[in-house]
Order: C-alpha cells, then sequence, then structure tokens
C-alpha cells in the first residue's frame, strides 16, 4: 500500500519515528547526528518514501531526499530535520518530515503535470546536539560546509570524519554541489510556543526569524580565603558573574518584544566552600527581530559587563562564537500560505520564530517559508511536547497545497 493510501495518521508515523531513540530506557527521544538510532530514523524514512513512490536518494551528508518530477527541474523543496536534542520531544524536525512525505506522496498518486519539480528532505541535523555545528544538512545543501569541518569532536573525541564512516557515508564527497535547481524552501513546524494555541489560531506564518550571537565570557578574579579575605579586599569571580547575569536578565525584560538574553551554563572553577570564586565562565545567548536591534544590545551588555568588572575588580574577556543574522521570510510565499489557509477555512497569525530553523540557513539564498502549527503548552525540547491530530492534519493541508501553488509557478 502507498504511504499516501495507507490508513495511518500523522501521529502513527511520529510515534514510530520516535521509536528510534539512542535511550530506550528514557522516556523523551535522543538522536543524535550519524548514531544508530539516527541511521535507523534516516532508515525508515526512506522506506516511507519508497512506499510514497517518491524515488528517494541519501546524498553526502545523509539527508535522505524523496522527489516528485514536474516539467522543469526548477525545484520547491519542503522537509525539516531528523535529528533532536538529548531528551527531545517526538514532534520537532519530524513533523516536518512526515508531513512533506504525506505532502508529496498524495500530489504524486494524482499524476497531475506541474511545472516545477517538488522535493521531501529529511535534513540529517540541524540542532547541535552532538558536534559543535548546526544546520549541518541545510549547509551542505547549500553548498556551505567545508572539509575542515570533519575534524570537529563530540563529548567523547570522535570526529564528525569517523561517525561518518561509521554511518557508511564518504566524508570526502561533502563539497558536492546541489544537482538541482532549487527555487524555494517551505518548512512546516511546531511552533515551540505559546502564542498560537494561546489565540486558538491554527496556522502561523513566520514573518522573521531572530538573529542570534553567542558568547563565551571568562571572568577572572582572585581565589581568597573565605574566612580571612576581608570583602573590600576581594575580586569574586562569581559575585561580578552574579551580576552579570542579572544584568543580562534585565536587558530582556526590557525589551521582550522584540529580543530576549539568557545565560544558560555558568562554571565555578575549583570552587569549593571555603574559597572565594577566582574565576567564572559563563555562556551567553543573545536573540533580537532585526540585527540593529541585537548589536545596540550587546553592545549595552557589553558596558554593563566592563563596569562590574571595574566595580568588583575583575577581568572579563568575551568571544563571541557564532552569530546568524536576522532572516525575513519571502513575502510572495507568506501570502500563498495564507491563501491556502483560507482556502481550507483556518485562521492565520503572522508571527516571528524566536527558534533558529534551517529556513534561517535557506532563507538567505532562496525565497523561503515557515508554516507553525500550535504546540501544546508551548513545550518544545520536552519529552512532554504535544501537537493534537487535528491541528497536525491542519498543518500538513496547509503544506500540501502550498507546496501545489508554489510548484505551478505562483510566485517569481
Ligand atoms: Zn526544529
Amino acid at each position: 500500500m502507498l504511504f499516501s493510501e495507507t490508513s495511518r495518521t500523522i501521529e502513527n508515523y511520529l510515534w514510530e519515528l520516535s521509536r528510534c531513540t539512542e535511550f530506550y530506557e528514557r522516556h523523551g527521544v535522543t538522536r543524535r547526528l550519524y548514531t544508530t538510532a539516527w541511521q535507523k530514523a534516516q532508515s525508515m524514512i526512506f522506506d516511507w518514501m519508497c512506499e510514497a513512490d517518491l524515488d528517494p536518494w541519501i546524498d553526502a551528508v545523509g539527508n535522505v531526499h524523496g522527489r516528485v518530477q514536474g516539467s522543469s527541474d526548477q525545484t520547491i523543496l519542503t522537509g525539516s530535520h531528523v535529528d533532536t536534542v538529548v531528551d527531545g520531544g517526538a514532534y520537532d524536525g519530524a513533523y516536518g518530515i512526515i508531513a512533506g512525505i504525506m505532502a508529496l506522496g498524495e500530489i504524486k498518486s494524482r499524476q497531475i503535470s506541474l511545472p516545477r519539480s517538488l522535493e521531501v528532505v529529511a535534513l540529517c541535523e540541524e540542532e547541535g546536539s552532538r558536534f559543535p555545528m548546526t544546520c549541518w544538512g541545510s549547509r551542505a545543501l547549500l553548498g556551505q560546509v567545508a572539509l575542515e569541518n570533519l575534524s570537529l569532536q563530540d563529548a567523547d573525541g570522535v570526529s564528525v570524519k569517523e561517525a561518518m564512516r561509521s554511518c557508511g557515508l564518504d566524508p570526502h564527497h561533502i563539497e558536492w554541489a546541489p544537482s538541482c535547481y532549487y527555487t524555494g524552501f517551505i518548512e512546516l513546524h511546531v511552533e515551540q510556543a505559546l502564542q498560537l494555541e494561546s489565540l486558538h489560531c491554527p496556522i502561523g506564518v513566520v514573518d522573521t526569524i531572530f538573529g542570534q550571537e553567542r558568547w563565551n565570557v571568562s571572568i577572572v578574579g582572585e581565589s581568597a580565603h573565605a574566612g580571612t579575605s576581608r570583602l573590600a579586599n576581594r575580586h569574586d569571580a562569581l559575585v561580578a558573574s552574579s551580576e552579570m547575569v542579572l544584568g543580562t536578565y534585565r536587558l530582556a525584560q526590557q525589551h521582550e518584544e522584540k529580543a530576549i538574553g539568557t545565560v544558560g551554563r555558568l562554571q565555578v572553577h575549583n570552587g569549593t566552600s571555603n574559597c572565594v570564586p577566582g574565576q567564572v565562565n559563563f555562556t551567553v545567548d543573545l536573540r533580537a527581530q532585526s540585527d540593529l536591534l541585537r548589536e545596540a544590545l550587546a553592545s549595552e551588555l557589553r558596558g554593563l559587563f566592563k563596569d562590574c568588572g571595574r566595580r568588583y575588580g575583575v577581568g572579563i574577556a568575551i568571544d563571541q562564537y557564532s552569530s546568524a543574522n536576522a532572516v525575513p521570510m519571502h513575502l510572495e510565499l507568506q501570502n500563498l500560505i495564507q491563501k491556502s489557509a483560507k482556502t481550507h477555512h483556518l485562521d492565520t497569525l503572522l508571527l516571528d520564530s524566536r527558534a533558529g530553523h534551517d529556513a534561517q540557513i535557506f532563507g538567505t539564498t532562496i525565497p523561503t517559508a515557515m508554516i507553525f502549527v500550535p504546540s501544546h503548552q508551548g513545550l518544545s525540547h520536552h519529552v512532554n511536547e504535544f501537537t493534537n491530530a487535528e491541528d497536525l492534519m491542519n498543518g500538513e493541508k496547509v503544506l500540501r497545497d502550498v507546496l501545489e501553488r508554489a510548484a505551478n509557478a505562483m510566485f517569481s
């Protein structure tokens, strides 16, 4: 039976895919790049693409593709990522792949002639849960990966190169050029926030994906005896860091409509209960709707940290180790999503994505859009991540309609 004709629902497929996890004894889904669980998931998706008659293939980095050939090679791409965070949910990424296969399977079964081709891809990696890199799959599709990335290592010292070989992939082929011409990318994804559910709105149309930057911050003070050193003489790296953490939080509070900031990791070096902390390292994650605002907030935060450092007599080193610009979604594709939702009598909400996505990578190069469906309680990257069956089906219907319109060259 063809994938498109089966009585299995999106939920059934999501459940089956969620069984491909590294830790069966734990409740969440863990599927990191090039692990056995990841291989099992990509193989399952390959089989589903066969059932949907999409002539699947696997590319050099392990993305799995399925295709409906139109009269030209110009291709509208859909799909999402197959990897997860550690102890993540069953919907993040997986939903966009499964709905994409269903949509293309249904279109293929009608044997209609399309001016453009359609393709669905299970992108091999987005989250950065195993190696210090993100969106490996989408970057590879755009020719944005390099051989030096192969030497990056996971926490156990395994390199990308070794991990690829363990999956039967040849690491020397990663710098290939895509064989077909991608004209657009449309990603369907769970919202991972509360707006749609709280407004009882079934379909979100993403306007902009927030830009973001991450820092490693090192605060160097002076270790001292916790009993004998007077407060006035201390250079306490942890007290200074605490003010910086709170400063980041308060700055985010002031700009929450358009920006957000987080300290997610803080380490006290050689911390013991009877010592004044001499060194602290922490991270800062800063995101904003526009690059101008992000730059302004980053500059304000650096000033705040500097002032803190002066008052506590500690040294500060800030290393910005990653940054990505805000990416506006393509206006014509946004309009197509709205038209499609209207056809199915579904309300839409224009919203921003504060989370990074593969669409952020594609959006810098080709016309790109994102469709969101509600996430229950806004939970994501969590075992209780959930979207109800009706919302899942609504998203797939809208995706299918948008893909068909885009394949019929209804946007330029
Ligand atoms: Zn995702």
